[in-house]
């Protein structure tokens, strides 16, 4: 099969995560298969990052990896896209290019799809120091370490419990410290392993910032019932091994740490010339495509969207990139045949946060839903994601 790759009249795709994996297929589909299509990612599977809170399953399963992550090749060969693993370095607008270290691939039209890295805003010993969970490697590593430390935890002073410390009070922070908090570590590590004591630090904005007022109430409340303590109103401004220091000079001890707060748009992207909004991200328009780059649009948790009408940004979540993918593709496509683009817009369809072993809370227009109900319908979401892909049908968002 001939692609297009070698003359460069082909759509490149950057990054197979939600957003990018969606925009291959799109674009394919709604080209009715005539425009090529090469999707470029550094690792050989998709990974439903949407469930890496969850480090006690992955801690315990022994087929964690083929439950979170799906073979990007399998994927996307039935729709004819051609796929390339490998780390994006560079990009050329002007000459078109994009630099995979070992290659140089020629694009006509480029969808920059790369999503995030965690963001550590010059906290000092804040990455030597810490886990995280927003690749499904940090996930590994830190379920890996939770099952040693709980393991080991009957060798600690008689009374002592391990203690963990997550930083980042928004919905990432709080599903994983909710997770580690109720995850049954006797069964998982050692069948007189002590439960760990959870601390949160929220830092200086508000818990769960930005999330329904009734649902923050209902994880509050679950929060407390799992026994993971708040800390809130003051941000970490150090952390050495064994110890955070908030800005107050307070001293909160661990036995580990995750941080879980924030994200920026990766080193390639914050490189590129051109308008960045926050952390980094790409500034688009109303199109999708980055301001004053034709034919190079911007989807998923790397760009910054803000509706002209509302003047809302539009949310780094899955649920946000997999809308603006469809949109996104059928504008590449219309470009090519000279048809008129569309605007996006974004509406939520609702929010649901996870509060520990089966737990959740969520908010649907105006119905706030908790508990056992609401962590079911976060899984059959999430189920129907995973078959929806694996099957090559349009998922449903997030
Ligand atoms: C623990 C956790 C729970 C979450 N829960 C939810 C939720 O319940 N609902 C929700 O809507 N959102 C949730 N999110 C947010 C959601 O995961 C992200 O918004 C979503 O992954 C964004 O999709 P994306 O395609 O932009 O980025 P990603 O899914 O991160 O995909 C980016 C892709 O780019 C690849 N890549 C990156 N850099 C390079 C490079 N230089 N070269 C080649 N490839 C590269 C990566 O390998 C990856 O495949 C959660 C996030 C986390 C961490």
């Amino acid at each position: 099969m001939s692609t297009g790759a070698e003359s460069g009249d082909v759509a490149v795709v950057l990054g197979a995560g939600y957003a990018g994996l969606r925009v291959a297929n799109e674009i394919r589909r709604k080209s009715r298969g005539t425009i090529p299509v090469v999707l470029v990612d550094r690792s050989p599977v998709h990974v439903l990052r949407t469930e890496l809170f969850e480090v006690g399953a992955i801690a315990k399963a022994d087929r964690t990896r083929r439950r979170f992550t799906l073979p990007i090749e399998k994927l996307v060969a039935r729709e004819g896209i051609e796929f390339r693993q490998g780390t994006v370095e560079g990009i050329d607008f002007d000459g078109r290019t994009v630099d995979l270290g070992s290659e140089r691939i020629r694009y006509r039209s480029l969808a920059i799809c790369l999503g995030n890295v965690a963001a550590f805003y010059g906290v000092e010993g804040a990455e030597a120091h810490t886990f995280q969970v927003y690749r499904y490697s940090g996930a590994v590593r830190l379920a890996g370490a939770l099952r040693e430390l709980e393991a080991h935890s009957i060798g600690l002073p008689a009374g002592r419990r391990p203690r963990v410390l997550v930083v980042g009070g928004g919905s990432t922070g709080t599903e994983v410290a909710a997770e580690i908090a109720t995850a049954d570590w006797r069964e998982i590590a050692d069948p007189h392993a002590r439960p760990p004591e959870v601390v949160l630090v929220c830092g200086a904005l508000p818990f769960l910032a930005g999330l329904p007022e009734s649902l923050v109430r209902h994880a509050r409340r679950q929060l407390y019932d799992a026994g993971v303590v708040l800390h809130e109103g003051l941000n970490v401004r150090k952390i050495e091994p064994g110890r955070a220091y908030l800005e107050d000079g307070v001293e909160l001890p661990f036995d580990l740490a995750v941080w879980a707060a924030g994200i920026q748009a990766p080193p390639v992207i914050r490189n590129l010339p051109g308008p960045h909004g926050r952390g980094g991200r790409l500034k688009v328009t109303e199109h999708l495509e980055l301001v004053d780059r034709p034919g190079v649009f911007g989807v998923g948790d790397v760009v910054e969207f803000e509706d002209p009408k509302t003047h809302m940004v539009v949310p780094s979540t899955a649920q946000a990139a997999l809308a603006e993918a469809p949109v996104a593709a059928a504008n590449l496509v219309a470009q090519w045949s000279g048809r008129p683009m569309r605007p996006f817009q974004y509406r939520e369809r609702g929010v649901v946060v996870a509060l520990g072993v089966g737990r959740a809370a969520g908010r649907f227009s105006r119905v706030t839903i908790w508990g056992s109900p609401a962590r079911l319908l976060k899984t059959l979401v999430e189920r129907e994601y995973s078959t929806a892909t694996k099957r090559g049908r349009a998922p449903p968002g997030l």
